[in-house]
């Protein structure tokens, strides 16, 4: 693939894409006013690798200027495979120096959760705005660090919930926002796969992901109960149960949960690493929505009782990429603030309070945190 450098890259915006120029000009920032906004993925595992990268050559406000790598071995790939010049690749050791990088504007942590506060702090010290991926951190404490590390740095800051960007997802929050169906009464999200072939995995070591199912699809599961029913719980009660201990010998294999809503809607939540799960459904006083998939890379599908959704299918990172990049340049709404996976983790924590003491209701005062 031909290289592209900055040089190149502002020829062909100039010549290509204008309209985009036009737009830039326009933008808060004189920095920003003649570029795409660069990213650079912190993590090139499988989600950099099969979808974020690809979604960065689509991309129409931002584009992939660097790379954070502790393997060797990748750097030459990804380089030749995005035309990433040298001083755009860095390893964990040397990273603070991307400080000094113009060409790299965000800084997307798609590593073990563990790692999502240290990265995501150092990149707000660093200048640079921040994505980092779900969930948040290991913990709501950290959530905080990395909240206050990005206001003290002046950065913006986004979590990687992808489906905020997503046609079928921003149709449900429309609906329940314009009470389309009249008040919600009822929200159910289940989001979950079956695990079985490496039991040795960081997602099933909770030094490395702070615990299983919950933390990686039960954060989906929660969103779908928030947005669809436009509304933070009150309440939360936990049941976990474990089938197959030998292979989850670590983290929590499934989990289900009931909220109670301000407006006094409940819902159900089930998330697991020991089956296929991926739906939604929220019931109104007139009407229904019903979303089956709900939270994977799509198409999804589903309908309302209006009738069948028809959106056409484009790759939700980079609709969620371009959202962030849009709110960094133009002062839109960030679909996704900081707030938001704080929210989660507070309700991931009540979770596992409500588990470890048999089932007790714990109450949630989340106001409109994250809504
Ligand atoms: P992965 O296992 O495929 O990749 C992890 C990357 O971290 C690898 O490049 C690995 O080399 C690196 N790494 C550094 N230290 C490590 C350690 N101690 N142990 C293991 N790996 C280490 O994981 P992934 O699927 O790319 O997930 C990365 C992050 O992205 C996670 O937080 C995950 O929850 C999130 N994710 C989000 C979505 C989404 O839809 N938003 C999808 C997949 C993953």
């Amino acid at each position: 693939m031909k290289k592209i450098t900055r040089r190149t890259f502002n020829t062909s915006l100039t010549l290509g894409a204008g309209m985009l120029l036009q737009q830039l000009k326009a933008c808060n920032n004189e920095k920003y006013q003649d570029r795409k906004l660069g990213v650079a993925l912190v993590g090139l595992g499988s989600y950099s690798e099969y979808q974020l990268g690809p979604a960065l050559l689509d991309t129409a406000y931002c584009q992939l200027a660097g790379i954070v790598t502790g393997t060797p071995s990748k750097e030459k790939r990804w380089a030749q495979k995005y035309g990433l010049s040298e001083e755009n690749i860095y390893n964990y050791e040397n990273f603070d120096d991307i400080a000094q990088n113009k060409n790299i504007d965000i800084v997307y942590v798609v590593l073990p959760n563990s790692m999502h506060a240290d990265f995501s702090i150092r990149a707000a010290k660093a200048g640079k705005h921040v994505i980092c991926e779900k969930p948040m951190a290991m913990n709501v404490q950290e959530c905080d660090a990395i909240i206050n590390a990005c206001k003290e740095n002046n950065v913006k800051l986004s979590v990687g919930y992808r489906l905020h960007s997503e046609p079928f997802t921003k149709e449900i929050k429309r609906m329940v926002k314009e009470k389309t169906f009249g008040e919600v009464k009822y929200v159910s999200a289940d989001a979950s796969y079956y695990s079985n072939r490496y039991p040795n995995q960081w997602r099933l070591n909770s030094a490395l992901s702070g615990g299983g199912a919950l933390m990686n699809m039960g954060v989906y599961a929660i969103q779908g109960a928030i947005y669809g029913s436009g509304q933070n719980p009150s309440s939360v009660t936990a049941q976990e149960f474990s089938t197959r201990p030998e292979y989850f010998k670590d983290t929590d294999e499934t989990i289900t949960a009931q909220f109670e809503f301000p407006n006094g809607a409940v819902g159900n939540i089930f998330t697991s690493h020991n089956v296929n799960t991926n739906r939604h459904y929220s019931g109104f006083e007139n009407g229904w929505i019903e979303l089956s998939p709900s939270n994977n890379y799509g198409p999804l599908k589903g309908a309302s009782s209006l009738g069948p959704f028809e959106f056409q299918h484009e790759s939700q990172q980079k609709l969620q990429m371009d959202d962030f990049a849009k709110h960094i340049l133009f002062d839109t709404e960030n679909p996704v603030p900081g707030e938001m996976g704080k929210r989660d983790m507070i309700i991931v924590e009540a979770i596992y309070q409500s588990i470890k003491e048999g089932g007790r209701k714990i109450s949630l005062d989340l106001g409109s945190m994250g809504l």
